[in-house]
């Protein structure tokens, strides 16, 4: 017997086994399990919505750990509470995670005001963003003002990633030569500011040279906002150096994007476009179970592909039978 109001009350009052209790529900595949989370957030979600999200993307090695670490300290310094989160579509590919374990962030991982959760595994990026995006609204109810979602370059991870969070993060490292054959193309279309790392010592000059080149990259972008003008910016994560600075700019785009009115505008449009993933997923599935579509299935793809149906036709059969019930 899962007691839900009990897990709800415990989540308010900030209790970290609450808040797990309620994370493994939502990262079940029992059907009850589920069933009992979409109640339990129902139930939460008007204590939600209170925290700043910050996501945070780069190549492994660009230093996204030892960053969160700096930024995680500086903030809990504050007075701030943090959770970190990660969307790893790794594990699904490699079976091993690249993000998110443990003896990564050991400093703040000790922090009681910060909590750190390894992505959810073992299921499709579309699985693990929905898992990862049902935890940031309970960890914003257990208390959580700064919510932080780290993911890998890789695929889509981080689309799925800029739209759950309010502000996107680019983590870069200078290279040699042309800094811009790093960054793939779409991704710094989402940028809300790109922050190149190890920007220290010997390093400097390089580091330097890398941010023109992206100032001047980023110039030739449509900007998405009047209200805001993405930065290029430089820190080192490991001596701790524009970390500050940083924050000032997430804080400083918070506060353009709530006079303009685009704060609340954003996440009311990242709710509702989630909200139709959800039915697109679900309908999806109840397309490929359905015995109809499955007894056709087959036929109809072979006949597609050996050119004798044409695609338009197959695809209104199986949409006929699935619509025959
Ligand atoms: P991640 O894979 O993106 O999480 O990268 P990590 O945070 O694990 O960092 C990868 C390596 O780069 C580690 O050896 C870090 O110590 C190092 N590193 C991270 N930030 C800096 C920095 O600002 N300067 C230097 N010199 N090294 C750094």
């Amino acid at each position: 017997m899962i007691k839900l109001h009990e897990i709800a009350e415990g989540v308010k009052q900030g209790k970290i086994r609450a808040l797990a209790k309620a994370i493994t529900l939502i990262e079940s595949r029992n059907l009850d399990h589920s069933v009992a989370a979409t109640t339990l957030l129902d139930e939460l979600l008007p204590a939600s919505g209170n925290a700043i999200r910050l996501g945070i993307s780069g190549v492994p090695g660009a230093g996204k750990s030892t960053f969160i670490e700096s930024l995680g300290l500086l903030l809990t310094g504050e007075g701030h509470r943090v959770a970190v989160l990660a969307v790893d579509p790794s594990s699904q590919i490699s079976g091993g995670s690249i993000l998110g374990d443990k003896t990564r962030m050991e400093l703040l991982a000790r922090d009681p005001n910060a909590f750190i959760r390894p992505s959810p595994s073992g299921d499709t990026l579309g699985g693990v963003a929905r898992k990862t995006r049902e935890t940031m609204l309970l960890c914003e109810a257990a208390g959580y003002d700064v919510i932080i979602v780290e993911t890998v370059g890789v695929g889509q991870s981080e689309i799925t990633v800029a739209s759950m969070v309010d502000f996107f993060l680019l983590l870069q490292i200078p290279g040699a030569g042309d800094e811009l054959q790093g960054i793939k193309k779409g991704v710094m279309e989402i940028a809300d500011a790109i922050l190149i790392n190890k920007a220290e010592g010997d390093n400097r000059p390089r580091a330097e040279l890398a941010r023109a080149q992206y100032v001047n990259a980023l110039h030739l972008l449509k900007p998405r906002s009047s209200h805001w003008t993405v930065p290029a910016l430089l820190c080192s994560a490991l001596q701790q150096e524009g970390i500050a600075e940083v924050w000032a700019t997430v804080l400083a785009y918070r506060q353009a994007m709530a006079t303009s009115g685009e704060f609340d505008r954003k996440r009311r449009q990242q709710a509702t476009a989630w909200m139709w993933t959800l039915v697109m997923d679900d309908l999806k599935d109840l397309f490929l179970r359905d015995r109809n579509v499955e007894a056709l299935l087959g036929p109809v793809q072979e006949a597609v592909a050996g050119g004798i149906t044409t695609p338009s036709a197959a695809a209104r059969r199986l949409l006929e039978a699935f619509k025959r019930h």
